[in-house]
């Protein structure tokens, strides 16, 4: 039996080698993906909560706009300060805040 020769069970050795240096790749490449998504995540929140929105320096400034979309009927609005910016934003979602 061919198999039973040292030459073949060192090549399953190392072909058992290779399986366990592959597991670790996944296992990294898996942290790395953990890593851009959260960074994705963050980018997201940062896109919805400043970015996308008008922004004002001052809550009275902010307060103004409120004025005026309600207005033209938008109620419900709330002003907040931004973390990311350090401006002031509307929303319309209390949990928004913060
Ligand atoms: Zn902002």
């Amino acid at each position: 039996m061919s198999s039973r020769k040292p030459s073949a069970k060192a090549k399953r050795v190392q072909q058992f080698k290779s399986q366990l240096g592959n597991m670790d790749d996944v296992f990294a490449a898996e942290q790395r993906r953990g890593k851009r998504v959260s960074a994705k995540k963050e980018a997201v929140r940062r896109e919805k909560a400043c970015e996308s929105k008008n922004r004002y320096s001052t809550q009275w400034e902010a307060q103004e706009a409120i004025a005026t979309c309600e207005a033209y009927g938008t109620t419900g609005l709330k002003t907040y300060r931004c973390p990311y910016c350090n401006g002031w934003h509307l929303t319309s979602h209390p949990w928004d805040e913060g």
